[in-house]
């Protein structure tokens, strides 16, 4: 705590803190609410006195199964000075004091945990309230609004009990609302919520305020653990152990008559961050009303009008914090008899277009430096602005919305199984309950997938994100009738099988029928495809263009991309790409070409081989001239063939059958009998770790030389041509410093004998990829010899945990997240701890082995942002990644500088 208040005042610990004991920076201990509020508190806004009982306590209470016996002295001590302050004592006969009991944990999660308002009342105090107020309407109403809480919150009553008491009485009352209801008609319905206390649990809703007090701490303590905090919890990554703090504060009453509501307000628009006023305003309520949505509020520009001075010290008070948290706040407040209290404020969530427009803002208006500015937004944001979208000028209601689990907007006809989705010749969106790993094929083909169980860490969620799918999980108003192949929204709608939904798996919503979707303007940006005008005119685009040039004077680290083609080397130029860090070359054996491969394996004299090996020659040659000149200037790592050969062959157990077919009707191919052969041969249990990378340049002769030959003469042909190409060479797989050597022996001689016969300087840096353990614990030897490395994180992840990508992500991944084995896929992160540790050693070892060494990493690693800034720690010099994910290495390699910058300094 500030000024030297320690949670531990001598030797017993504090577990309650006045509001102006307390600041921003403690929301640790206090939750973001309570520091909020002991904020606002410092700053000298109206705020509603009162305490808040830390979370050290709440932790105690839930692992001990009650309060720390310190609590009740220290809460009385803090509600004799809050009686104090306010002149008036908890529920006392005359002119009684109400409090709030509300829960707030470090990370605020809406709606999760229980507040309870109007606290103190009982029969005697209710007459003294009104008596207070002048307003016997007010104080019965406050009455039913806390036994109806409590009821349900603290005492677990049913909350369709109350409700529907509360109906009745509106009936009986030929009333339309809540507002119709007299003082003698809220009389009745508190006694029949009475009724309904003593029906419910066997005694009479509680009379003592203290008791009442306590009774609200423990149940907000407890709805810590209640299942839908855990299941948001699991959702948004917050730790399980950190508890809630609880505030108490004094009531200020937004029921008490027309002059008086309540409302929530936002410094900006949170959606697209537009500057101006945004909120809603609800007269005569109190709490929860407004966004419960039992009557419809108003906007808040209305409340100029309705409450002229109010609004006018709302405003004030919003740009002040504005200014002071330097960022968009949201508020909630509520006005008493026409004077403004200020009940919470945060640093508002907002959406990624909003993040991007807000940066920008405030660095314009000088409240943040652009590092900061750089600071607000995440390549995560960028990666959603880039998304296809839907029409934003289509406006349709959801029928549906569910938790957005992997980002996109799809659209496709509803099937309700996979083997319908593989069928299906039409576009289709998978729906089921949730997913399994039978479901994969399904999930393959169809646009998108939408479950209606399950959080961001179920099967249908990490497999779709796993493979850049549209997904939205746990839609759970859907009644998914696998039976009928239909589904029910809450409204009744009946969407059959085949019927065309669209869904958004940015917001998580879901759409019955076609809606257009349109492509990311940032990426039409990108792209170049926008003019100058339209460019101004898309304040997003503006803003993104602005902090990608920021992010670009900042970064160390440079950005590459993995390309295998001039289009995608064109693309990832655009998108700003210094290089390219990994040109596959197998698909250069593909489609027609995989007959000679075919021929070479099956070659039974060196003579055969060479002639196959010739013909390969100059298609590859061509391939190579195309990359090179789209990326003309810059590095360009080309790997050497690196799957294991029988990819290129027939599936064994097909080829079997068709030679076991003819063998039985008498007329067998010779030449597919010799291929079965060869594919017996070449046949592996597990090809990962099978002959493959580097082995396969070792032992098959002549394909390594064919291929640096062909990078060789295009280089050649390119230096003739007038440009300036930079091959590298990179050998996959290597595992020790022998096999690197013999592979660079080979490739110099053919690089050598390129150079004499053209009689020009071909130069081409060979290095290696750093993809599995033993490379990189022996990387020091290696680097004796490779000018450079490339960590292959996606081969390293496989052999340092030891399964395989294929074989287990779509198996047993959910089960591990939902275990909390891994909080993410280390496909997705690198795993720091294990992974991150061999990068480590073998960064290390490589550069005092040989100071120049140039290290990148070409695995997806590469363009996932927290990893970009784990690369960036280590001291790579560049990171590669899928031309689409360029901009957001870029940006995250802008902010892992200036971020990593201003850690060092802060000294706390
Ligand atoms: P949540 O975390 O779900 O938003 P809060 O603790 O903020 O719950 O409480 C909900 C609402 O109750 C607040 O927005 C506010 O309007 C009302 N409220 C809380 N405390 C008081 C109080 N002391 N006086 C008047 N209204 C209050
Ligand atoms: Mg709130
Ligand atoms: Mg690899």
């Amino acid at each position: 705590m500030k000024r030297g208040v320690g949670a531990m005042d001598g030797a017993t610990q504090r577990y309650v803190f006045a509001f102006h004991e307390g600041d921003k920076d403690h929301r640790d201990l206090l939750g973001g609410k309570g520091a909020n509020l002991a904020e606002m508190t410092n700053l000298g806004l109206p705020v509603p006195p009162g305490f808040t009982i830390s979370t050290d306590a709440c932790r105690r209470f839930l692992a001990d199964g009650q309060e720390p016996p310190e609590l009740h002295a220290q809460i009385s001590g803090h509600l004799a000075r809050l009686e104090a302050e306010r002149g008036k004592r908890l529920g006392a006969a005359v002119d009684p004091l109400l409090v709030s009991v509300r829960s707030g944990a470090k990370f605020s999660m809406p709606g999760m945990m229980e507040t309870i308002l109007d606290i103190g009342l009982g029969d005697e105090s209710v007459d003294g309230l009104a008596a207070a107020s002048g307003s016997e309407r007010f104080a019965w109403d406050s009455y039913r609004r806390l036994i109806q809480m409590f009821g349900s919150t603290v005492l677990g009553i049913d909350a369709a009990r109350f409700n529907d008491a509360l109906e009745a009485a509106e009936r009986e009352h030929g009333a339309t609302g809540d507002l119709d209801l007299d003082a003698d008609a809220l009389r009745g319905v508190v006694a029949d919520y009475k009724a309904i206390v003593r029906d419910a649990t066997g005694r009479d809703f509680p009379q003592d305020p203290r008791e009442q007090l306590d009774m609200a701490v423990r149940a907000v303590f407890a709805s810590w653990n209640t299942e839908r905090a855990r299941i948001y919890r699991r959702q948004e990554r917050i730790p399980h152990d950190l508890g809630t703090a609880v505030t108490v504060m004094a009531m200020v009453y937004g029921n008490l008559g027309p002059h008086s509501g309540t409302g929530v307000a936002f410094t900006r628009d949170p959606a697209t961050g537009a500057p101006g006023v945004y909120g809603d305003y609800l007269s005569e309520a109190q709490g929860e009303d407004v966004v419960a949505g039992i009557r419809t509020p108003v906007p808040l520009q209305e409340l100029e009008r309705l409450q002229p001075a109010a609004f006018t010290e709302l405003m004030r008070i919003m740009a002040l914090l504005e200014g002071h948290y330097r960022d968009l706040c949201d508020v909630e407040f509520t006005i008493e008899r026409g004077k403004l209290w200020m009940l919470q404020t945060r640093v508002g969530k907002r959406t990624a277009a909003a993040a991007f427009r807000m940066a920008v803002q405030f660095l314009d208006d000088g409240l943040i430096d652009v590092k900061e500015a750089l600071g607000r937004v995440t390549g995560e944001q960028l990666a959603q602005l880039m998304f296809p979208q839907f029409d934003p000028a289509f406006e349709a209601k959801p029928i549906a919305t569910g938790v957005p689990a992997s980002p996109g907007a799809a659209v496709g006809v509803a099937v309700f199984d996979s083997e319908s989705a593989a069928r299906s010749d039409l576009k289709s969106i998978l729906v089921r309950r949730e997913t399994s790993p039978d479901d994969l094929p399904g999930i393959i083909a169809a646009e998108g997938v939408l479950t209606s169980r399950g959080g961001k860490t179920s099967h249908a969620a990490v497999v779709a994100r796993g493979m850049g799918k549209t997904c939205v999980v746990g839609a759970d108003a859907l009644e998914i009738d696998l039976e009928h192949r239909h589904f029910t929204t809450a409204d009744g709608v009946i969407v059959r099988e085949g019927d065309t939904i669209s869904i958004d798996g940015t917001t998580g919503r879901v759409y019955s029928g076609m809606i257009d979707v349109v492509p990311s303007p940032v990426v039409e940006f990108f792209e170049g495809r926008l003019s100058d005008d339209e460019r101004q005119r898309d304040p997003v685009v503006q803003a993104v263009s602005r902090l990608m040039i920021a992010a670009d004077e900042h970064r160390r680290l440079g950005v590459h991309a993995n390309a295998d083609t001039p289009a995608d080397a064109k693309r990832a130029r655009r998108f700003g790409a210094d290089g390219i860090g990994l040109c596959r070359t197998e698909h250069m054996f593909l489609g027609e070409r995989r007959r000679r491969v075919e021929e070479l394996i099956l070659a039974e004299s060196e003579a055969e081989q060479d002639k196959v090996l010739a013909e390969l020659l100059p298609m590859q040659l061509g391939d190579f001239v195309g990359v090179l000149a789209a990326m003309d200037g810059l590095p360009v790592t080309i790997r050497l063939i690196d799957p294991p050969l029988h990819e290129f062959l027939p599936d064994l157990t097909e080829l079997s059958v068709k030679v076991a077919l003819a063998e039985a009707r008498g007329e067998v191919d010779e030449g597919d009998a010799r291929l079965l052969k060869a594919v017996r041969r070449l046949h592996e249990q597990n090809p990962m770790l099978g002959l493959r990378g580097v082995r396969l340049g070792l032992v098959v002769p002549g394909l390594v030389a064919m291929q640096v030959r062909a990078i060789a003469e295009a280089a050649a042909a390119r230096i003739r041509a007038g440009g300036d190409p930079r091959p590298e060479i990179m050998v996959p797989l290597i595992g020790g410093a022998e096999e690197f050597e013999l592979m660079r022996e080979e490739i110099r001689r053919v690089l050598d004998d390129v150079a004499n016969t053209s009689g020009l300087s071909i130069r081409a840096a060979i290095g290696t990829m750093i993809e599995l353990p033993r490379a990189a614990l022996t990387a020091g030897r290696i680097a004796g010899h490779a000018e450079f490395f490339s960590f292959g994180t996606n081969d390293l992840t496989q052999t340092t945990w030891g399964f395989s990508r294929d074989d287990v992500e779509g198996s047993f991944f959910p089960a591990y997240l939902e275990q909390g084995i891994f909080t993410v896929s280390p496909f997705e992160s690198l795993d720091e701890e294990g992974v991150g540790r061999l990068v480590s050693i073998a960064v290390e070892e490589g550069r005092a082995a040989r100071r120049d060494l140039v290290i990148g990493v070409c695995g997806e690693h590469g363009g996932d942002p927290s990893s970009v800034r784990f690369f960036d720690r280590v001291g790579l010099d560049y990171v590669s990644c899928s031309p689409f994910r360029v901009p957001v290495a870029r940006l995250e390699a802008g902010r892992a500088a200036v971020l990593q910058k201003s850690d060092e300094t802060d000294t706390r």
